[in-house]
C-alpha cells in the first residue's frame, strides 16, 4: 500500500502492561476455579492502551467514514438520502423495542396494527391489491415476488413457463432473483435512448415466459413510455409484468405501477423510505400484488379476523415463507412514520424533487459531460465519461477527484450500457445550494482534465487511504492485523 497518510491501528498503540483499567480487589473469600476444559492456554493477542488512547483512537476512525449525515452522497440507483431523524426516534418506544416475536399475537396488536396500517399505505402508493411486508430487503423482495409468479403459474395448472425475461439495462439482482427462484433469464435489448426494444420484446414472448421484470423509470432513468403496449404484450402471452420498485423516489403521488399495468412489485423501505443504508442492513423489501394474487404471498400473514382483530396466519397457498417471522419491524415503523409525516402532499413533492433536481445537475453539467440519452431524466441520469474524450481522463479519476472535493462518488461503470457510465441520482432531499456547490466541483474536474489532466489523475490527494492497488484489494484484501505484520 502506498498510502500517504494512514492511521495506525489499535495493536500499533500498545505498549506492554499499559492498562485503560482499573478493578477493585477481589475479597469475598471464596475462589472459583474454571475448568481447565474451559480455559485458553496461550494468553490473547489484546492491544494495550490507556484509556485516552481507546477514546481517541475509535472517535478519529469514526471520521474517516463517509456517510449521507456528513455529506452529499449522489450514488445512482441507490437513493442514498437524508432520512430524518424523529423517524429513528419512533423505534425507541419502549412498547415496540421490547417486543418479542414468540409473544402472542393478541398481547401484539399495536404491533400488528403497524404493519397493516404500512401494508395498507403501501397498497394506496403503488396502487396494489395487497402486500406482504416479509422480505429483508429488494433483491429478498424479487425472488418473492418470482415466487408468488410460480405458485400463480402452477396453481393454473400450467407448467411450461420457465423463462423469465429481464432488460440488458437492469439492475444485476433482477437476473439473479430470477435463477434463484428457478428461471431460465432471457434478456431483452434497449434502444438507443436506453428504453426497452418492444419489437425485440414481443419476438420473446410466448407460452414458456413467466414474466418481464422492468424498472420505470429504468437505470438510467428514463420513463418506459411503451408500457401500456408492453404490458398488453405481455398480458397477451399469459405472462406476468414485474416492477422493480427500488427506487420508487420519482414515482411518489406521481404514477403508480398498478396503473400502468404491472402484477407484482416490490419496494425497497430502506431506501425511498427513511432507513438508513449502505451499511449492510437492516432493510425491508415489501412486496405488492394485484388483485387475484394475494393468496400466493408468503406466510406468516397479518389478517383482519371476524371479530374485527388482526392475527397471524398460515395459509396453504402461499409461495411459502421467506423469514422466520414477520420481517425486519424498526424499518416499518421508520416507514410508516415516514409517510404519515410527509402526508400525501409531502410525498408528492418528494417525488417532484427528486426529478427536479436530477434534472438540474443534468442540464447544468451537459456541456462538459458527454450525456448520451438527451433528458428529460426522472430521479437519476448517467454521462458517459467527460465530453472532452482527448484527455484521457476516465471515470475513475472523476470519482477519485470527488472525493478530495467532499462528496462521495456518484455509482460508475453502471450501467453497462455505456463505457465510461457516471450514475448520478442527487434525491429530493438536498438544497440548491449542495446541488450548485456538486455542480462546481464537477465543473472544475471537466475543466482540470483539459488544462491539466494528469492533477485529475494524481486525486485523491486529501483522503485516509490515497492510492490503493485495485486489484489486489479486491483479490486479496487485508483483513486482520496477523496479515498486516505478515506483510
Ligand atoms: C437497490 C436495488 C435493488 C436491490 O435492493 P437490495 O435491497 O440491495 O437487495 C434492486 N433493483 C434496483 C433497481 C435497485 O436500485
Amino acid at each position: 500500500m502506498n498510502n500517504k497518510l494512514y492511521s495506525p491501528l489499535i495493536f500499533e498503540k500498545s505498549h506492554k502492561g499499559r492498562k485503560g483499567y482499573s478493578l477493585p480487589d477481589y475479597d469475598y473469600g471464596v475462589e472459583f476455579e474454571l475448568p481447565s476444559s474451559l480455559r485458553r492456554h496461550t494468553a490473547p493477542v489484546l492491544p494495550e492502551v490507556d484509556e485516552p488512547t481507546v477514546v481517541r483512537h475509535y472517535t478519529n476512525s469514526s471520521t474517516n467514514n463517509f456517510g449521507v449525515d456528513s455529506g452529499f452522497y449522489p450514488l445512482g440507483s441507490c437513493t442514498m438520502k437524508y432520512n430524518p431523524k424523529v423517524n429513528e426516534a419512533m423505534v425507541d418506544v419502549a412498547n415496540v423495542a421490547n417486543l418479542h416475536p414468540l409473544q402472542p399475537a393478541a398481547t401484539a396488536a399495536g404491533a400488528l396494527e403497524i404493519y397493516h396500517s404500512l401494508a395498507s399505505a403501501l397498497c394506496r402508493i403503488g396502487g396494489m391489491a395487497e402486500f406482504t411486508l416479509n422480505p429483508f430487503a429488494g433483491a429478498h423482495g424479487e425472488y418473492t415476488g418470482l415466487m408468488v409468479i410460480r405458485s400463480y403459474h402452477l396453481d393454473r395448472g400450467d407448467e411450461t413457463r420457465t423463462k423469465v425475461l429481464v432488460p440488458d439495462s437492469a439492475h444485476g439482482t433482477n437476473p439473479a432473483s430470477a435463477a434463484m427462484a428457478g428461471f431460465d433469464i432471457v434478456e431483452v435489448k434497449s434502444l438507443a435512448d436506453g428504453t426497452i426494444d418492444v419489437d425485440d420484446l414481443v419476438s420473446k414472448l410466448d407460452n414458456t415466459v413467466a414474466a418481464l421484470m422492468m424498472t420505470n423509470p429504468n437505470t438510467i432513468g428514463m420513463f418506459e413510455h411503451s408500457i401500456p403496449r408492453i404490458a398488453e404484450a405481455v398480458h397477451a402471452v399469459g405472462a406476468l409484468l414485474y416492477y422493480d420498485g427500488a427506487n420508487l423516489n420519482p414515482m411518489l403521488g406521481v404514477a403508480r405501477p398498478g396503473d400502468m399495468g404491472f402484477d407484482v412489485m416490490h419496494i425497497n423501505l430502506h431506501k425511498t423510505f427513511s432507513t438508513p443504508h449502505g451499511g449492510g442492513g437492516p432493510g425491508a423489501g415489501p412486496v405488492g400484488v394485484r388483485d387475484g394474487l394475494g393468496k400466493y404471498l408468503p406466510n406468516p400473514r397479518v389478517v383482519r379476523g371476524a371479530d374485527g382483530l388482526l392475527d397471524v396466519v398460515f395459509d396453504d397457498t402461499a409461495c411459502g415463507r421467506m423469514g422466520a417471522w414477520l420481517g425486519n419491524f424498526t424499518v416499518y415503523i421508520k416507514a410508516l412514520a415516514y409517510i404519515l409525516t410527509m402526508g400525501d402532499e409531502g410525498l408528492a413533492m418528494a417525488g417532484k424533487l427528486a426529478t427536479l433536481n436530477a434534472n438540474y445537475i443534468m442540464n447544468s453539467l451537459k456541456s462538459l459531460y458527454e450525456l448520451p440519452v438527451a433528458g428529460p431524466c426522472k430521479h437519476e441520469f448517467v454521462f458517459d465519461g467527460l465530453k472532452d474524450k482527448s484527455t484521457g481522463v476516465t471515470t475513475m479519476n472523476v470519482a477519485k477527484a470527488l472525493l478530495d472535493r467532499g462528496f462521495h462518488a456518484p455509482t460508475i461503470y453502471f450501467p453497462l450500457l455505456f463505457h465510461e457510465s457516471l450514475m448520478i441520482e442527487p434525491t429530493e432531499t438536498e438544497s440548491r445550494e449542495t446541488l450548485d456547490s456538486f455542480i462546481a466541483a464537477m465543473a472544475d474536474i471537466a475543466l482540470t482534465a483539459s488544462d491539466n489532466p494528469q492533477a485529475v489523475k494524481d486525486a485523491p490527494l486529501n483522503t485516509p487511504v490515497v492510492h490503493p492497488d485495485e486489484d489486489e484489494a479486491a483479490l486479496n484484501p487485508i483483513v486482520t492485523y496477523k496479515e498486516l505484520c505478515a506483510k
